[in-house]
Order: structure tokens, then sequence, then C-alpha cells
């Protein structure tokens, strides 16, 4: 079989890509050094949206609304080949005081209706903020969603199947082939999706915007299933109630290279603040903690473009903290650059160098 586009790791980046790209009919395989999706795919909390949307560039932001507008069809398109459901959730995102008040009124003072559709930000009688259309989905769940969507689609996926070379054409024009751990393997394009692992890949073709691991660890929690019915945001920390009865509270951002180990200093600081946000918690079970590598670039900004000069090498890679949540519209622009169409919003931000 010829492949028209082999993706080179099997996080969320790399599956929404897959499929996108097998939903117009090519054939598509996926590479991934362990298991689909258990990366930064999984460790995330799933909030569909940037944190504090008026601490970030414009960038982030198009790139997010985007493609937390796309969540709900995208959500759709994948459940008409898979049974498993993600659990999209528009829960809404409460922001407690103290926020960052020159950064929120220069940007909802420039921002209405038409920059971001269907945003909307009110105060609330305690003078916290009100994100009412802020969406959450269980990324565990998405991942196995698109798996099995992908099964469906007839997309190839390699499980323990680690890249361990791209080799470049004599004057690196094109990729010719990629070396696994199980022999080499061709296609007409080669999209690189490999988290924070993306620029050890690349290192003979890095992306400007150097991406690194960035770590964050997570508690979750077992409550009853009324304890929150919305994101509670406070001082970097957040919580996220899933409709189950599970809440994840989150997260550190620390820069220690690859080291995914969990710590108590994390643990007991996560837990301090969760049970000054929510005293019901000290009741709960603390059922898991766990760390993961985010995929970190400079101003949070992603890398999602063809390679200046070798034609056949694109990247969709550097999302750090919220691959979840664009998803949906990085994997449609990385559909649009395969496909020798223009994207549908200004690429320019995300490109190459
Ligand atoms: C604690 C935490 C909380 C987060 N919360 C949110 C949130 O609420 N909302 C949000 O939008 N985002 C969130 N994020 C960020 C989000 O999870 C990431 O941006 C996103 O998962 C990145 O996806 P990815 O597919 O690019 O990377 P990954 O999920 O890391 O996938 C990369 C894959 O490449 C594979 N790989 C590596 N090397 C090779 C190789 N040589 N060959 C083949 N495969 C290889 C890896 O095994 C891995 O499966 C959070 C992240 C963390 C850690």
């Amino acid at each position: 079989m010829t492949l028209d586009t082999l993706i080179i790791g099997g996080g969320i980046s790399g599956l929404s890509s897959a499929f996108r790209l097998a939903r117009e009919g090519m054939k598509v395989a996926v590479l991934e050094r362990d298991v689909l999706g258990m990366e930064a795919s999984w460790a995330g909390g799933g909030i569909l949206s940037p944190l504090l949307p008026w601490n970030y560039a414009a960038p982030i932001n198009q790139l997010c609304h985007h493609s937390a507008q796309l969540y709900p069809q995208w959500i759709d398109e994948i459940r008409t080949h898979s049974d498993t459901n993600p659990e999209y959730w528009p829960c809404g995102m409460q922001v407690l005081l103290p926020f960052d008040d020159p950064n929120l009124l220069r940007w909802t003072s420039a921002t209405d209706e038409a920059t971001y559709p269907g945003f909307s930000i009110s105060l609330t009688d305690t003078g916290s903020l009100w994100l009412p259309n802020i969406a959450q989905v269980r990324n565990p769940r998405l991942i196995s969603a698109l798996r099995e969507a992908l099964t469906t689609l007839g997309v190839t996926v390699l499980e323990h199947s680690g890249t361990t070379r791209l080799i470049f054409s004599p004057n690196s024009t094109a990729i010719q082939h990629v070396e696994s751990v199980h022999g080499n393997h061709q296609a007409g394009a080669y999209l690189v999706c490999g988290g924070a692992w993306s620029q050890q890949m690349l290192a003979d073709a890095p992306p400007t915007k150097t991406i690194t691991p960035v770590r964050g660890q997570m508690l979750l929690f077992r409550t009853t299933t009324d304890t929150l019915k919305h994101i509670i945001y406070y001082k970097g920390t957040y919580l996220i109630p899933r409709r189950d009865g599970h809440l994840l509270v989150g997260s550190t951002l620390e820069y220690v290279g690859f080291d995914k180990s969990t710590t108590e200093e994390a643990k007991n600081k996560l837990m301090e603040q969760a049970f000054f946000l929510l005293p019901a918690l000290r009741s709960a079970t603390l059922e898991k903690h766990w760390s993961g590598l985010r995929p970190g670039s400079p101003d949070n900004i992603p890398t999602i473009a063809r390679h200046p000069h070798t034609s056949n090498l694109y990247i969709d890679a550097g999302h750090f903290r919220y691959g979840v949540t664009m998803a949906a519209t990085s994997s449609q622009i990385i559909a649009d650059l395969i496909s020798h169409r223009t994207p549908g919003l200004d690429v320019a931000p995300y490109a190459w160098g």
C-alpha cells in the first residue's frame, strides 16, 4: 500500500490529523513509540479554552477560539465512527478574584461578538467572572474515540514503533523515508506530532520556536456527583468536575526536562489550594496523582506548518498548555496544507520559522 501521509506520534495532535486526512480519503498511518495517547494528551485536564484568555496573544486566542467553536461538530463527526463518548460538556468557568485587571480591561474592550463569536463574560455578585461558554472534554475518552474512529476508517496504527530518524534527500528538499524500530516507512507526506519530543525528532530540521518539555502534575478526586457543576480557576489552580463525580485539580508548570515523576511538594500544594476552594473535598478520596510533559513553546504558540525547504515535511506540535483545545482547528490546518488548500484562518503565526 502506498501511504499518502505518515504521522509520527499518536497523541491528540497526531490522531486528530489522522482522522481529518482519513475522512478526506487519504491513506494514513500513525507511528507511535509506546501506546496511543498516553503522554500529555492523557495527562491533561481537557478545558477547551486558554485559562485566562486576556493573558494570551491573539494567535493563541484565535486558534483556541476557532477550535473551541468547532468542537461540537467535530465530536459529532468522530462519534459517527465510534461508540465512545468523549463527554463534551459546556459547563462554564468561574474565575475568582484576584485577576489581572489591566489585561482584562484591555482585552474585553477590544473583544466583542464579531472578534470571538459565542464568547461571553460577565461579573457575578461576588465579584468573580463567569464565562458560561467554556467547555470541557474528557481527553482519555476523546483519545479512545479517535482510536476507534481511525480503525473504522482504515488508518494503520503502529504502536511500540518509535521513529529513530528522518532520512532526507541529498539536497534536503524532501524526506525519502523514516526509520523506525521496525524498519523503514515511505509516504507522500510526513507529519511530525511528537509533542515534547518533536524537537529531538527534528534535530536535522528544527522549528524556530524551540519545543521543550514542561511538566504538569494533576490530582484526581472521587466526589459525589453534585459537588461542583462548573470549572473554577483561582490564582493558577483549577478544579474540573466530571459528570460522574470525579474532580481534577491542576496543575504545576515545571521546567525539569523529560522527568515525569510526581512530587509530594506539588501534591500538598495542589491539595491545599483545592481544599481552600472547595472544603467538601477534604472528605473526598484522592484517587490518583500523575504528571505529564507539555510540549512547551515560546509564548505558547504552536508550530503548525510545512517545512520551508523540505516540501513533504510537516509539523503539528508545540501546543504547550492548549493542545486539546486547539486540536479541532490544528488538524484542519494540517489537512489544508497537505492538500495544498489555503487554510481558513491566518496561519502565519504558526509558521516553521
Ligand atoms: C497536566 C496537564 C494539563 C493540561 N491541561 C490541558 C487543558 O485543560 N486543555 C488543553 O487544551 N490542553 C491541556 N494540556 C496540554 C495538552 O495536553 C497538550 O498540549 C497536548 O496533549 C499535546 O498533544 P500532542 O499530541 O502534541 O503531544 P503528546 O500527547 O505528548 O503526544 C506525543 C506522542 O508522540 C509520541 N512519540 C514521542 N517520540 C516518538 C518517536 N520517536 N516515535 C514515535 N512516537 C513518538 C509519544 O509517545 C506521544 O504519544 C495539559 C497538559 C498537561 C500535562
